[in-house]
């Protein structure tokens, strides 16, 4: 089976595509006949190597990922050959104490498809039957394979780790990356205001023709006095942030009394520092978050086929121009998701 593989960590030439046997599925297991695969900044990382992350070479990546069941190991029941499927973008061990409280984000066992275990970037994939969930009506393969590992990640941020009433402000950093998108999507559909934050002029438009109420390009707006008029000079509820070095001081800033910046990830880099004195003076928070909980996963879908929430697919691509798939999230050219279609 034709399967993309991080050769050796580097540039987007060390993308390769082999020929692999296809796999086998185990008891619980199944084997999706994968249709369409996400790229994520994860991608990017496992495929340049950091530290922290130790990734056996070669490596499948593609964390987001549908497809159609082809094959079910023993004792599958939930499962049949031919059901198109979303994958929930991580395995867990589904019997520790986090998991049995629905925490599975928390779970010693967690291991993200395409960072901690092989990845979906393949013609075939296996995939444990607990993480695979109907494709949502109506939706193409390409924003069924874009929402899964961005939308969770938003959701958790937003619905579990912070709370907030109807009207309360949000402002998200970076918000045309699928992550941004997500956020701003799932704000907009629990009835919170928005200030999004982009980089370019065609990613302001289109924020604004989701609805967004403010929408600033951070190269040349003015963030702090945008917030303060918008909030009354009170400032946010909320900051999402996965932006990190860059933004991580202006998010802190635009926070009101009493606020929480919440953060996934730090792209820009991952070193930050503030003023402790603000943060206790003014009651704030400062949050971690990470992926995200079969639960919420099940809050995205809802939304998905309800049609609240709507993957917004950037460019598709085949399995061979993977390494231009990559510059584009690298050089942050894309608005939503890029897409490996197989
Ligand atoms: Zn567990």
């Amino acid at each position: 089976m034709k399967t993309i593989q991080v050769t050796a960590h580097g540039g987007p030439e060390v993308l390769k595509i082999v020929d692999l046997p296809i796999p086998e599925p185990a008891p619980h297991e199944v084997r999706l006949k994968v249709k369409a695969a996400a790229l994520n900044h994860l991608d990017i990382w496992v495929r340049k190597g950091h530290p922290g992350l130790k990734v056996p070479l070669p490596f499948t990546p593609g964390s987001d990922l549908a497809g159609i069941v082809d094959a079910v190991g023993a004792g599958v029941t939930r499962h049949a050959p031919g059901d198109a499927r979303v994958v929930y973008p991580a395995t867990f061990c589904g019997q520790c104490e986090e998991c049995l409280a629905g925490r599975e984000n928390l779970c010693p066992e967690y291991h993200i498809f395409g960072e901690n275990r092989p990845g979906g970037m393949a013609e075939y994939a296996i995939v444990p039957e607990a993480c695979l969930f109907p494709k949502p009506r109506d939706m193409g393969w390409h924003e069924a394979a874009a929402f899964p590992l961005s939308w969770l990640t938003s959701w958790h941020m937003l619905i579990d780790k912070v709370s907030h009433k109807l009207d309360d402000w949000v402002l998200v950093q970076a918000a045309a990356s699928g992550t941004g998108i997500a956020a701003v999507q799932i704000a907009q559909m629990h009835g919170l205001r928005v200030i999004a934050t982009a980089g370019s002029e065609q990613k302001c438009a289109a924020l604004r023709e989701m609805g967004v109420k403010v929408v600033l390009n951070y190269r040349k707006d003015d963030l702090k006095k945008s917030v303060r008029e918008a909030t009354e000079g009170k400032g946010v509820r909320i900051a999402v942030d996965h932006v990190g070095e860059a933004t991580f001081r202006q998010s802190l800033g635009a926070l009101a009394k009493d606020g929480s910046l919440v953060t996934c990830g730090g792209s820009s880099g991952p070193k930050l520092s503030f003023d402790v004195r603000h943060l206790f003076i003014k009651h704030q928070r400062i949050i971690g978050s990470t992926m995200g909980t079969i639960p919420d996963f099940k809050g995205v879908l809802e939304g998905m086929n309800s049609g609240v929430l709507q993957p917004v697919v950037h460019k598709v691509f085949a399995p061979e121009d993977i390494a231009e798939a990559h510059r584009e999230v690298e050089e942050r050219r894309v608005i939503g998701k890029v897409v490996v279609a197989f």
